[in-house]
Order: structure tokens, then sequence, then C-alpha cells
């Protein structure tokens, strides 16, 4: 047994149940779900056929996934992998060719960002840039471990978050370096090969990327092996190149091939297509629920159909069956209108989610009063919250019954998972 499985918070019955697909891929106890799509056979050829035959054969194949999916979850083997193309080959196409008209986010622009003659909200063409990788040890426990979080970390963003805490690489399109699908690829291998639990792919936001990221997952289901120009590459974005790890190779495999959980740790602003394809690669879902159903999404993020986008998305992976935990960051003066909503939503739709309700927010970006980006629009946000809005979250979070305490104060409880109280004990620990 691992170390990562003897962290005490698999205790916690609601959390190994919730995540439990994830734990088995991460232990390489099961295959990640990019490799049983390389097993699931199409007849298509991908680039040879139209957009909608792709769509097509995407749902006409989904079920036989699903099927594979479940079967192998429940102690099947994994079938070989397809000799020709493989719905791991069709969701790379689909992705391309939605890159030609973009509808990645709900923005649905519309431009061709592959020719790059116009560009869309997200102001990027067909590059992709990651500012960084690394083993992210600040993640929810669950995710970082013990050995780190593979953490890819991409610029630009589809939404507007005054409050932006990474605002410098979510509103400059330029950070970072400019990267392909091979070199992502060796970030990803290289992140596994050195004891990461999962590949963490997260921006800015990550839908923006779709082609570069489903490419990239496309080439580990297909026996990749990085060049050493490809991993030097890759390497100029390594956060943590100073530091050592061992290379564990075999803690990167299953049945002798690569194998590990993709995470994908995203603002959910995402379109029903973009989650389709998504679907198919995904080992775990991260989804930061930041509004709530009135006009904050509209004056904090500029962002449009917030709602019913995001909570849409979240139904649609808690009925897929799919693994996920919430984010939800606590913002001054919007306790009643955003917090509540969102706990309340929560409750009422996926109760036994775990559920991270998070206090480290901080004036940053627009909001921050000693940055020359201040906007005195935003004075409203500009502080921390208080303890009492705090508070008031929390308690609001265990009136309805929602599994937060875990995930939220693990860091306060190194010990185990035994629940903690917000009134007292947890604040004074804040
Ligand atoms: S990813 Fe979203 S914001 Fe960017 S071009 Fe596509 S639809 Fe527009």
């Amino acid at each position: 047994m691992s170390d990562f499985v003897r962290l005490r918070i698999w205790d916690d019955p609601a959390i190994r149940g919730a995540l439990s697909w994830y734990l088995d891929v991460a232990e390489n106890r099961r295959p990640a779900k990019f490799r049983i799509a390389a097993t699931v056979a199409t007849q298509l050829d991908p680039a040879a056929s139209t957009e909608d035959a792709l769509w097509v054969e995407l749902d006409r194949l989904m079920p036989v996934f699903v099927a594979r999916w479940q079967a192998i979850r429940a102690g099947a083997s994994l079938p070989l992998a397809a000799d020709g193309p493989s719905l791991l080959e069709l969701c790379r196409e689909l992705a391309y060719r939605m890159l030609a008209h973009c509808n990645f986010c709900p923005w649905d622009c519309r431009v061709d960002r592959i020719s790059g003659a116009k560009i869309g909200a997200c102001k990027l063409a067909s590059g992709s840039r990651v500012s960084s990788h690394f083993h992210h040890t600040g993640e929810e426990l669950f995710y970082r471990g013990t050995q780190g979080s593979g953490t890819i970390f991409f610029t630009s963003c589809n939404m507007r978050c005054a409050f932006c805490q990474n605002g410098d690489i979510s509103t400059d399109k330029d950070n970072g370096e400019e990267t392909d699908p091979r070199t992502l690829a060796a970030m990803a291998w290289t992140l596994r090969r050195e004891g990461c639990h999962n590949i963490n792919w997260v921006g800015g936001e990550v839908v923006i990327h779709l082609h570069a990221i489903v490419d990239a997952i496309a080439l580990l289901g297909r026996d990749f092996t990085p060049t050493r120009v490809e991993l030097k590459r890759a390497r100029k974005t390594k956060a943590d190149r100073f530091f050592w790890f061992d290379e564990m190779p075999d803690a990167a495999t299953y049945d002798g091939k690569f194998n590990a959980p993709m995470l994908w740790n995203s603002n959910f602003f995402i379109t029903l297509e973009s989650m389709k394809i998504l679907r198919v690669l995904t080992d775990v879902w991260l989804p930061d629920f930041k509004f709530g159903p009135g006009r904050c999404a509209m004056t904090l993020a500029k962002t449009p159909w917030y709602w019913e986008t995001v909570t849409r998305n979240i139904a649609l992976i808690a009925d897929w069956g799919e693994d996920f935990s919430i984010r939800h960051l606590v913002m001054p003066n919007h306790v009643t209108c955003c917090t509540y909503p969102v706990l309340e939503w929560i409750a009422e739709r996926v109760p036994s989610v775990p559920l991270n309700v998070m206090a480290q927010f901080r004036p940053d970006n627009f909001c921050d009063p000693a940055s020359p980006k201040y906007r005195s629009k935003h004075a409203e946000i500009a502080r921390r919250p208080t303890r009492m809005e705090l508070d008031d979250s929390w308690r609001r979070a265990r009136e309805l019954g929602l599994h937060f305490e875990a995930t939220t104060f693990e860091r306060h409880n190194p010990f185990g998972t035994a629940a903690m109280h917000t009134t007292g004990e947890g604040l004074a620990l804040l």
C-alpha cells in the first residue's frame, strides 16, 4: 500500500466514495479513461469525415465507452488498444474542428483560431502557453497527496474576475512559454514518473486550450515517449526543476503502459460540446463554483450565463457518475447573494460531494487598493472576508448537511478527517 493510500483522508467514507475511480487510477489499480478510450475503435477516418459525422460517431460510441468504463471499474480487464483510429483520435479531431469556429466555451465566438485572423474573448489563436508546471503541494489533500499534484498551469482565461489572484497569468496572454501537444505530453509524462498523483490541467482557464490538451492526452494514450529535445523544451517551465525528484517509472504505468488520472481543474464555463469530449478523458473534475444566480458574475467577472452554465455542467457530471469535488471561495459582501445560493444548490443537487468552502480570498488585481490597476467600483470586495462572513458560510454549509469540513479544514487537522467545528475551534485555527 502506498503512502498516498495510507493518508487518513481516505478513511472518510464520503470522500472515498466520491473519488474511488480517481484513487484507483492514481494507484494504477485501474487504467485512466484515456487508456479505455484507445480501446474503443471507430470505423470512421476522423480526418476525412465531416464534423457532423464525427459528432454522430461520438454519440454512437459513448454508450460503448461508458459500458466498458463501468465494467473495468467493476474489475474487468482492459482490452487491447485499437489498431486503427479510436475514440481517442475522434476526440482529438473534434477538438481541432471546433477550434476552426471556436465554441469551446459559452462565449461561442465562432472565430477561426487556426487561421488566427480574428480572436475571441480569450484573446487566443491556436497557440497555447504554459506559465509553469510543477508538483503542486497546495491543492486539497486528496489531490496533492504525499508527492504533489502534477500541475500544468496555462495562461489566459475566458472570465474576467476582478479579484483574480493569478491576474498576471490569466490576463496576460503572452505570459509563459508557447508549447505544443508533444511538449505538454512530455510535461505530464515527467510529472507522473516523478510520483505526482494526477495530472492537474489548470489556468487561467483550461477549456480555452482544449485542442492542445486533448491532443497531448491522445499522445499519452498511444505509447508516447518524449525525445530529449522535448524533455528539454518542457523543462523550461518546470517551476521546481531545481529540486530533485526520484523517477519512479513503475508508479506511472498500468499493464506496462503510461497511466495517470486526468484532473480537470476549471471554472466550468464550458459548452456542452466540450463537456462531451472531456467526459471521455477526465478521471476527476474540480469545478470552481463562484457566483450565485444574480448579477454578481457580470459585475465581478463580466461573465453572462454563468449560473445556468456551471449548474448544468455540475449536474451533468453528477448524472454521468463521475468523480468530482467542488470549490467555493467566500467573497466579502457576497455571502448572501453568492455563497448561500451556491451551497443551497449543492445541497439540493449534489449533497454528498466533497466540498471546499475556502477562506483565502484576498483583494488582488482590480480590487487591490494598493495596485495601480485598482478600480473604485470594486471597493465592496477590496478587503478580506470577515470572521463573521466565514463563520456564517460554514454554519450554513453545516446546516445544509454538506460534506465540507474534512476538505476545508484538513490542513488544521493533520491527523485525520474527524469533523472540526467552525464555530470556535475551526475559526480559532484559521
Ligand atoms: S475559447 Fe471561448 S472565449 Fe476563446 S475563442 Fe473559443 S469560445 Fe471564444
